[in-house]
């Protein structure tokens, strides 16, 4: 029987609540497909930073890197400032362990009315593939004499050949196996060196894959057309930091931000990929068992289909479609159902597909 070894990290908040409610999901499927799931849980993010002044331990990588995946709920709590290293740990994750696709689906589940209320199920339905280690985000930059009228600061960005063509050739590889369109998304009618040379790699790695309609289209466009006319795409491929404000515009249509799930992934699984909820650790809801764990139990899903168990996933997944189809939803969507309710209701889906 096959035993995957899963680092658990619930973090702060509601990840002590989300990320239960997965981890009991995953325990169901993985009964039902014959496979074995060893958990390990590791108590790091903001509660941790608060009492050991780290977000998590000096050999917490190395710790992590024994690990076939991590499945992590959400860092920060309100009195420990983010922009420390709060994200540190995400952060150092990601890049440590080349985890430069960042896979964030976007659909309407049945029986969620999206805020695009004139919008059908089928016509929201796109996956986003943020660049998840360069980019915006590289923190290279200084503030200069802040306090003197001659103060300025700046942030360099920092997009390699290499960097892109790796997370280009997953998204056109990701495009193949759906609807076969791509959509670039970018600014460099503004940003006239670093994005016009993403868009001149990205239109080489293009010509690879002629069975699949590339196009390119301005951010400020393409976040209206997430709006307008969220049927017009299918894989969207952009940066770091455009990746990061589009999917959670993603999230938002899908009706709430508790559904988006995501994966940071290494493909060539050289080390170990993270899978968590879009959202944060919503420390205004935490401890009342009312949070949406639809988010955590899909990037579950994601992390089963990542370790290659695709029929285990699929099975998720129609269990989180029955569960939003009969209206059993939780606040933020207008039910009453808690968080534990809906992974029950998971479950109990799973046990009908023995
Ligand atoms: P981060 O900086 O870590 O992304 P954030 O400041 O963006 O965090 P979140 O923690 O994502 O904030 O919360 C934003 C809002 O969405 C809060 O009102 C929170 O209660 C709500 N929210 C987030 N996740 C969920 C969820 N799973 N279920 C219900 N409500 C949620
Ligand atoms: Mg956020």
């Amino acid at each position: 029987m096959k035993n995957y070894k899963i680092a658990v990290v619930p973090g702060d908040g509601i990840g002590h609540e989300i990320v239960p409610a997965g981890l009991k999901v995953v325990e169901a499927v993985a009964s039902n497909h014959n496979f074995k799931i060893d958990t390990e849980f590791y108590p790091w993010g903001a509660g941790y930073y608060k009492r050991h002044g780290e977000f998590m331990p000096e050999d917490g990588l190395a710790t992590l890197q024994k690990f076939d995946a991590i499945y992590f709920g959400a860092v920060g709590l309100p009195e420990v400032d983010d922009t420390l290293p709060a994200k540190l740990y995400t952060f150092k994750v990601r890049k440590s362990f080349e985890q430069y696709v960042n896979y964030r689906p976007v659909r309407l589940l049945p029986g969620i009315e999206s805020p695009l209320r004139y919008k059908q199920r089928e016509d929201i339905d796109f996956v986003v593939i943020r660049e998840n280690n360069e980019g915006e985000f590289v923190q290279n930059g200084e503030i200069v004499n802040p306090d003197t009228p001659e103060g300025y600061a700046t942030d360099t960005s920092l997009f390699t050949r290499k960097g892109i063509e790796n997370v280009a050739n997953y998204a056109f590889q990701l495009a193949q196996k759906r609807r076969k369109k791509l959509t670039n998304v970018t600014k460099s009618n503004t940003l006239i060196n670093s994005l016009l040379y993403w868009d001149t790699v990205i239109a080489e790695v293009a010509q690879n894959y002629s069975d699949v309609t590339y196009n390119k289209m301005y951010v400020d466009n393409a976040a209206a057309s997430f709006v307008l006319k969220p049927e017009t795409f299918d894989v969207i491929l952009t940066t770091n930091m455009i990746g990061d404000i589009l999917s959670d515009l993603g999230g938002a249509i899908m009706g709430s931000l508790g559904f988006g799930p995501s994966g940071n992934i290494n493909p060539e699984k050289i080390y170990p990929s993270m899978f968590e909820p879009i959202h944060g650790s919503a420390p205004d809801i935490a401890g009342q068992n009312i949070a949406n764990p639809i988010g955590a139990i899909w990037s579950a899903a994601l992390m089963l289909e990542h370790l290659g168990e695709k029929d285990a996933a699929a099975d998720i997944i129609s269990g989180i479609e029955e569960t939003t189809r009969k209206q059993t939803l939780t606040v933020d969507v207008g039910g009453k159902a808690s968080t534990s309710d809906i992974a029950d209701s998971i479950v109990d889906h799973l046990s009908t597909k023995v």
